[in-house]
């Protein structure tokens, strides 16, 4: 019989009912330290006083409008998010994937605009994970995510990431774009290089195509600097975020330049619940603690010492991990035995992390974290590299 609740989820036997900084707390009592944030969302860790007080104090005024009227949260926060970014203007909604079919809509339109509406094509890249709408698992290309759904959303043109000329030999006529994660999450860590994302900018320079990156995992402090690409000292065009964005609410954005959303006029896109005043609330006060004197930096020193101590970890544990990946505080291990069983064994350790593609297991803690945190999860590693060893030794006898 079918569970009330749609089974679309392989859900660990778990549930939680409290959290507080990197911790979470099971209905059993038991405490877990979350390296997984809630996939990179959890980003000030759980119950961060500030966003506490945020959505408290906003829930006691006005909860909802719709977008029929002004909303002086969304200014204040496309007014800030424009001026720290390369950005001029600001669409809220309520997750990655419709960030991600706002930004893909403005590059059809964008292109439409100036008299081009057959440019609507987008390159983009092997192992990408872009959401799970019927454009976005489109755009994803992966067949496990579009298999059943009826004929892949057309407009997606698939490269192997890294591969610059690949990209040059589909660039057609009918394209209007890149897409491009920075750093993939879902797909396993996988890092583009700066000198790739630097060619790119060129490329769409050259052929008048608009860049379009997914920040959704990758930015909002997660590197170290507010968004990943400004590693690479280039600027996109369009961009979407999410996730860490909300610090747990749900709130997504799709962020770009005044030439890129030449098309997006009055009537062009819309959202009921996108940027109300309770999710403006939170992404105001989570930008204010990640913009704060100091925050990045600590992010960059913390990163520092635990990809340090990953490092090592994966030296002495050559059996079991194959590779550190990833930047910041988005790390990823590549496992020699299958990341689901390190996954399960690190969670018997009272540590949460993530699979992710290419047999990767994620870890994307609170950027809140401290050296301690650190400490005590690296300490959780070992344990549960030990329980895999004696597994394995189990096996072979
Ligand atoms: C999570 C994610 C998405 C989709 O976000 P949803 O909020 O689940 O729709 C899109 N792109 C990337 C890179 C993501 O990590």
């Amino acid at each position: 019989m079918i569970t009330p609740v749609l089974p679309t989820y392989a859900r660990a036997p778990i549930a939680f009912d409290r959290g507080e900084g990197p911790f979470v707390f099971s209905t059993e009592g038991e405490q877990f330290l979350d390296f997984g944030a809630g996939v990179a969302v959890n980003s000030l860790g759980h119950a961060h006083p500030d966003l506490v007080r945020a959505l408290t104090d906003q829930a006691g005024k006005l909860w909802h409008t719709s977008n029929l009227y002004k909303i002086p949260g969304q200014e204040k926060l496309a007014e800030r998010l424009t001026q720290l970014t390369f950005a001029d203007t600001v669409f809220f909604n309520n997750s990655g994937a419709e960030a991600m079919e706002c930004a893909i809509k403005m590059a059809r339109k964008h292109h439409a605009a100036l008299g081009h509406p057959e440019r609507f094509r987008l390159i983009t890249f092997e192992g990408a994970f872009h959401g799970r709408t019927l454009a976005t698992i489109a755009a994803g290309g992966q067949e496990k995510y579009l298999e059943g759904f009826g004929p892949k959303t057309d407009g997606f043109d698939q490269v192997p990431l890294g591969d610059l000329k690949a990209v040059k030999a589909a660039i057609t006529p009918a394209t209007a774009g890149i897409l491009i994660e920075p750093i993939q999450g879902e797909g396993g860590i996988r890092a583009a290089e700066a000198s790739f994302l630097r060619d790119l900018r060129k490329l769409c320079d050259e052929h008048g195509l608009l860049l379009v990156l997914d920040e959704i995992q990758c930015g909002v402090g997660r590197t170290g600097k507010l968004f990943a690409h400004e590693w690479a000292g280039i600027k996109p065009d369009i961009m979407a975020i999410a996730k860490a964005i909300g610090g747990g609410f749900p709130l997504g954005a799709c962020l770009a330049t005044e030439a890129a959303a030449a098309g997006m006029v009055a009537g062009t896109h819309g959202s009921t619940f996108g940027g109300n005043p309770l999710a403006m609330a939170v992404g105001n006060a989570v930008l204010d603690v990640v913009t704060a004197n100091d925050f990045l930096d600590h992010v960059l020193e913390i990163s520092k010492i635990l990809r340090q101590r990953m490092a090592r970890i994966v030296d002495e544990n050559g059996d079991i991990f194959e590779e550190l990946r990833g930047e910041g505080l988005m790390l990823g291990l590549k496992c020699k035995v299958p990341n689901t069983d390190v996954v399960n064994a690190l969670f018997d350790q009272k540590l949460l992390a993530i699979g992710a593609g290419e047999n990767v297991v994620r870890f994307l803690p609170p950027l809140t974290i401290t050296a301690d945190h650190i400490d005590a999860a690296l300490q959780k590693i070992e344990a549960a590299c030990a329980t895999l060893r004696e597994k394995q030794e189990k096996g072979a006898a």
